[in-house]
């Protein structure tokens, strides 16, 4: 199990003396992005972001749902976020989301028919389009009463494979 890996690793890992950063993010900025892993420790550089720097907030398709306007809300009103950008990704797994597998894999791993109807209906869309998607998060944030209107909302798209940025939407 990659588990045990992991706890051996961070032995390794672990410093003499940590250094204590704000919780608070030095650029006032929060990323709404897509959980996959290959974005992982590639998106940060791919930005200039560091360590201390933004808020990200990851889910499947970086979808602007209930979760992540909360999360949002929470990096607005606490931490001092002023500017939040939806970063989606080329080749999104979402684009290609297949809900019959994703359901006949619940059951096969015993999950309940009616979770299964719920989970389905309200979860398993998949995305038509990478560009359409962050447009549409950024029309959900702008309609959220909890998005404050002096929050500046950007989207982008990243090219997996090499991380070059195209700029969507740029809140001026
Ligand atoms: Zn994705």
């Amino acid at each position: 199990m990659v588990i045990k890996d992991i706890l051996s690793e961070n032995r390794k890992f672990v410093k003499e003396e940590g250094s204590l950063l704000s919780a608070n993010p030095a650029k006032g900025l929060c990323i709404i992005t897509c959980m996959d892993s290959r974005l992982t420790g590639f998106l940060e550089e791919a930005l200039g972001i560091g360590r201390g720097d933004a808020k990200i907030i990851r889910n499947a398709g970086n979808i602007v749902d209930d979760g992540a306007v909360r999360s949002a809300a929470v990096a607005i009103y606490a931490l001092g976020v002023r500017e939040i950008i939806i970063v989606g990704h080329t080749d999104c797994g979402m684009t290609r989301l297949e809900r019959d597998r994703i359901v006949s894999e619940m059951r096969k791993l015993g999950v309940d028919e009616d979770v299964i109807e719920n989970f389905s209906l309200s979860t398993l869309n998949p995305i038509v389009d990478e560009e359409e998607n962050v447009i549409e998060g950024i029309r959900r944030l702008r309609s959220s009463p909890l998005i404050p209107e002096s929050v500046k909302v950007h989207g982008l798209i990243i090219d997996i494979a090499t991380g070059e940025l195209k700029p969507l939407h740029i809140d001026e």
